[in-house]
């Protein structure tokens, strides 16, 4: 067996042993295989294992490696988890299913104007996740904490945009588990089902706390060559 179909098997019995452990265990939980960096020769493996869910963190670079890889596997799930520029919409939407990085009113109207203009990609029934700067970093995207609540109601009240949950990544040198609760605690508040929490490091705390779709990259295909 490949190291990525090793990695595989851990993590998901890593994540059978934690269900055993929690009472709340979600319904539709999602392992999202974030492939960021790795070639298609790399992704087939997992592909060829029947898994559907993948997250890339750079809209170019999924474009060129899933267009290809979405036409030969049916049904594939793509996520994108890295920040979205707004003259990149369009494209983001044709190649991605799910995007977790909504965090600003101009890109939430971008993209429901972008949807409106164009039938054939409105059918495709995208699901966004708004991403929250939970741990107030000035460098880091995500709307504010303070500004979160208002910000989900308005993108989906107002704007009709497909708002299903809440995202964030914690500060890299602090404890993730404060940050794991503000998010659900308001994404409880606001009633939204899914919370997008938890990375090779904590995606078990994360699913203690509530995560019902981790991010999960190195501890499947290895450590990445590039840092980002
Ligand atoms: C790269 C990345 C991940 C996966 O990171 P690993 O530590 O390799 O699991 C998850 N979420 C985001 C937003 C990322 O950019």
């Amino acid at each position: 067996m490949s190291d990525i179909h090793n990695n595989y098997k851990s993590v998901l019995h890593n994540i059978r042993e934690t269900k055993k452990k929690i009472s709340n265990f979600p319904r539709d939980f999602k392992l999202i295989a974030v492939s960021k960096t790795f070639g298609e020769s790399v992704i087939i493996q997992l592909l060829e294992k029947g898994h559907k869910a993948f997250g890339e963190n750079k809209v170019q670079e999924a474009e060129k490696k899933w267009m290809g890889l979405k036409k030969q596997y049916r049904n594939v799930d793509l996520h994108l988890i890295g920040p979205l520029q707004t003259n990149k919409t369009k494209k983001a939407l044709e190649v991605f299913d799910c995007i977790h990085s909504i965090d600003r009113e101009k890109l939430v109207k971008k993209i429901q104007n972008t949807l409106e203009l164009d039938t054939n990609l409105k059918s495709k029934n995208h699901s966004f996740f708004v991403q929250v700067n939970t741990g107030e970093e000035t460098q880091k995207s995500g709307i504010n904490l303070k500004d979160t609540y208002d910000f989900v109601l308005w993108s989906k009240n107002e704007i009709k945009l497909n708002v299903i949950g809440l995202m964030c990544i914690p500060p890299v040198n602090e404890k993730p588990a404060k940050h794991f609760i503000k998010l659900k605690t308001l994404s409880d508040k606001l009633k939204l089902p899914f919370t997008s929490m938890g990375m090779t490091n904590d995606y078990l705390e994360a699913i203690e706390h509530g995560a019902t779709h981790v991010r999960v990259g190195s501890a499947i295909f290895g450590k990445r060559e590039v840092i980002i």
